[in-house]
């Protein structure tokens, strides 16, 4: 019908001109129509509808070398609010974004309880407390992502989960049908390595991400994609077998990487030794400042063994850019070049090797930018956690 398809033509443009728009961060209505080849025409009814619905706002240009002011189109990056939720064992973060993925307001809630039916009712109470405080704005809440710190299959059921001992759990249907908001569920690592790319390596199309805390999980961006495998669950690099025959893992197998390169090994391994219930990173860190051979030779071993597991990752991958989330390498001094030293095969090839400026929050605010990518309908995001002048791109495909 000839209604139907001028309809689903005006849809497609709509998102072309959207896409555009985000890619460059400011344009004219005369480079959309020069980067869109859609004509003149077409674009300023476009821009109007887009204008009336409050998602793109004009800005007039203040310094132009030839002639008239350019009125320049960018995003409204108030029209709407992005919800990020790291539902970790013990507490959960919410950080609700503008939609430039710029952090607006955070809340942590410490839980006691590994029960389904509880958790799930404290997350619709959170969410509903955002959802009316972001009601009045013209889109409120855009999309909610959720990270989960276990396996999510790729119909974003929830699998497994080891921290709850949460098999086959229907979150995004359960909340769903309470909040009336997409919701998401995604990998924590995954995206961790989201926030890299979004926030901080806008040029990569191969970035791992592997987080270090509880376990070791890895995050793969490939190509705007997240690398997942046949079922959702790739990336499970703490399971990596680095020692046959060595400690016994929860996974049923002996010697798996994260039993020697995660966080968690070293704080289990101090709490027991030292009696202490609640070690904190601080007490660690006061304790490498004192000089402590124990602590400072545990940390050694740490590096050493996880130099084993990304030596193992880079040859797998060859990454272009790898990120490390983890709190005790941001800690130790000189961590970075003893990782680098370690890394020496002449085979094993990576561009670039940095510990995470943001540390645990990166999956949250990745939990943000993923929604904004999916509220806008773009096959990838550039954003800056710093406000950029007006001048400054923010927002890039
Ligand atoms: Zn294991």
């Amino acid at each position: 019908m000839v209604t139907g398809d001028a309809a689903y033509i005006k849809k497609i443009n709509r998102s072309i001109i959207i896409r555009e728009i985000v890619k460059e961060g400011m344009i004219s209505r005369a480079d959309l129509s020069k980067v869109t080849a859609l004509t003149r025409a077409t674009i300023s009814a476009q821009v109007a509808d887009l204008l009336e619905e409050g998602l793109i706002v004009e800005t007039q240009l203040e310094y132009n070398f030839v002639g008239r002011k350019p009125i320049m189109l960018s995003l409204n990056g108030q029209a709407g609010y992005a919800l990020g939720i790291d539902l970790d064992f013990e507490q959960i973060s919410f950080t609700l974004s503008n939609l430039l993925g710029q952090p607006i307001s955070s809340t942590i809630i410490e839980i006691k309880t590994n029960d389904y039916s509880e958790v799930l009712k404290i997350l619709i109470e959170q969410i509903n407390k955002f959802k009316a405080e972001y009601m009045d704005s013209r889109y409120g809440i855009v999309g909610i992502v959720i990270a989960i710190h276990g396996l999510v299959s790729i119909d974003e059921i929830i699998h497994y989960v080891p921290r709850f001992n949460w098999h086959g759990i229907y979150l995004k249907k359960d909340l769903e049908e309470e909040i009336g908001i997409k919701i998401y569920l995604e990998n924590n690592a995954n995206l961790s390595s989201f926030a890299q790319r979004v926030f901080f390596h806008h040029e990569t199309n191969n970035l791992l991400c592997a987080t270090l805390y509880s376990g070791i999980g890895l995050g793969m961006m490939m190509n705007y994609e997240f690398f997942r495998g046949h079922d959702g669950f790739a990336g499970e690099a703490g399971h990596m077998i680095i020692m046959p025959g060595g400690k016994q893992c929860n996974c049923g197998n002996k010697g798996c990487w994260e039993k020697y390169a995660s966080e968690s090994s070293i704080f289990e391994y101090l709490s027991e030794k030292r009696n202490i219930k609640n070690l904190t990173y601080e007490q660690i860190q006061r304790w490498l400042e004192e000089g402590d051979e124990e602590v400072t030779e545990l940390m050694e071993h740490f590096i050493y063994y996880l130099s084993i597991g990304l030596n193992n990752m880079i040859n797998m991958y060859n990454p272009d850019v790898l990120v490390l989330e983890s709190e005790l390498l941001r800690m130790y001094p000189d961590s970075l070049n003893k990782i680098r030293e370690n890394l020496n095969s002449s085979i094993s090839h990576y561009r670039e090797l940095l510990i995470s400026p943001i540390g645990k929050k990166s999956c949250v605010l990745g939990a943000c930018a993923l929604a904004i990518k999916h509220f806008l309908n773009v096959p990838m995001l550039n954003l800056s956690l710093v406000e950029q002048n007006q001048n400054n791109t923010n927002a890039i495909i």
